[in-house]
């Protein structure tokens, strides 16, 4: 048994915090949240002392991309460096990403199987995962590996990442049923263009017609996978929305037509801005990717306020990778920029982003019953969200009930 005592809890629901709260862990679950003190434990239990310090649910970030540590075009396709060092990368970043006190991610495309088995083998360590493989796109979308000339791509694809993407209505399904039997808990399409995609098919740029996009939501929600959908703006959105989606990802024009957020409070739709990334973006040494990151800006936190206002749930996701593996709360810090208080951002970062993973019943809150994946950290981050994004405020972070980082010492 491990007691964490005298903390200040933040228990994710958005309930305002406890002062000298005692976490008991027993085993890998949370077994009870109390006031008592130390002499009522049993003399066995492993007490921690978090005077001074937060306790909060382990961290998760909706949208990651953990084996991508670059944006140029060798790098995104695998020709830079041997795969081992590639894979030694991403293992270090596994690892990193956990001592920061992110004990779930939800990877969206890039990460293949092993990893997560290597993980709840034992052979590394890391948070928790979900995984969706490869991105699913027509001929031309972000899932379409080619040269920005429009050449199709000579260098062998990865046989551990399935390709993604769907030359016809016909091919849509069994490309969903690949990406299951290559592991993914969850699948990733894209039905726009992007802040980086080529010159052509940028964020109002459509990929994907409503047929196909209804056949690939049946098809995943058939084998109970949910549909994570990077759709920027245009008829890209509406079609993403319309064929019933769970998460949007990016969303960055959802402040423009108001039936679009609408629809998303009515049907439960996930929207996961990604806001760190654009902070990267709007720094691209590429003219077409910095214009395209400045004009979506604005839109972008206008959109997060009416998704609030409109009863929309909105989390926590870095689209890290690509932009390198910052702190991970940097989205947090980013959410409470774009307006949100940091109770919200918290809540966006654990019970929410747990909610959008399917895994609210689970993780995402410390109370009685939950895994006990818990972060403790220095300070208070109600009153300085970005506390959390520096590793050395990261105290302690335990994850299905183990110390997987102690910098108390
Ligand atoms: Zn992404």
């Amino acid at each position: 048994m491990k007691v964490l005592k005298n903390a200040r809890l933040i228990d994710g629901t958005g309930d305002a915090p406890v002062a000298n709260a005692a976490i008991v862990i027993d085993g890998n679950k949370i077994k009870a949240i109390s006031a008592k003190t130390e002499s009522d434990f049993p003399a066995d239990a492993e007490i921690v002392n978090c005077a001074g310090m937060t306790v909060l649910p382990g961290l998760i970030d909706c949208h990651d991309h953990m084996a991508n540590h670059r944006y140029d075009l060798a790098h995104r396709w695998g020709i830079d460096e041997p795969e081992s060092a590639r894979h030694l990368r991403t293992a270090a970043v596994l690892r990193q990403t956990l001592e920061a006190g992110y004990t779930l991610i939800r990877d969206a495309g890039g990460l293949d199987a092993g990893f997560k088995r290597a993980i709840d083998e034992g052979l590394t360590v890391g948070p928790r995962l979900l995984i969706s493989i490869s991105i699913i796109s027509p001929i031309g979308g972000i899932g379409d590996r080619m040269a920005p000339s429009g050449d199709c791509c000579c260098v062998p694809g990865d046989p551990l990442l399935p390709s993604g993407v769907a030359e016809t209505l016909t091919d849509v399904r069994p490309v969903v049923r690949r990406m299951v039997r290559a592991g993914a808990d969850v699948i990733k399409c894209a039905t726009t263009g992007g802040a980086s995609s080529r010159p052509g098919h940028g964020p109002r740029d459509s990929a994907f017609n409503l047929d196909e996009m209804q056949a690939l939501v049946d098809e995943a929600h058939a084998l109970d996978r949910r549909v994570m959908c990077h759709a920027l703006g245009g008829r890209g959105l509406d079609i993403a929305i319309e064929a019933g989606v769970d998460s949007i990802e990016h969303g960055c024009y959802l402040d423009e037509d108001p039936r679009h957020l609408e629809l998303m409070a009515k049907r439960g739709i996930v929207f996961v801005p990604t806001l760190l990334v654009y902070e990267y973006h709007r720094k691209s040494p590429q003219p077409h990717v910095r214009e395209r990151a400045q004009h979506l800006f604005e839109h972008h936190i206008v959109a997060i306020k009416k998704a609030l206002a409109a009863g929309v749930k909105v989390v926590a996701g870095t689209d890290a990778g690509g932009h390198g593996h910052p702190a991970n709360a940097g989205e947090l810090r980013c959410l409470v920029d774009a307006g949100m208080t940091p109770m919200q951002a918290i809540q966006a970062g654990t019970s929410w982003a747990a909610a959008c993973c399917g895994k609210e019943a689970e993780l995402g809150t410390v109370e009685k019953g939950k895994l006990a994946d818990l972060v403790v950290v220095n300070g208070d981050p109600l009153a300085d969200i970005a506390v959390l994004g520096d590793a050395n405020n990261i105290a302690l972070v335990m994850k299905d009930g183990q110390v997987a980082a102690n910098r108390m010492k």
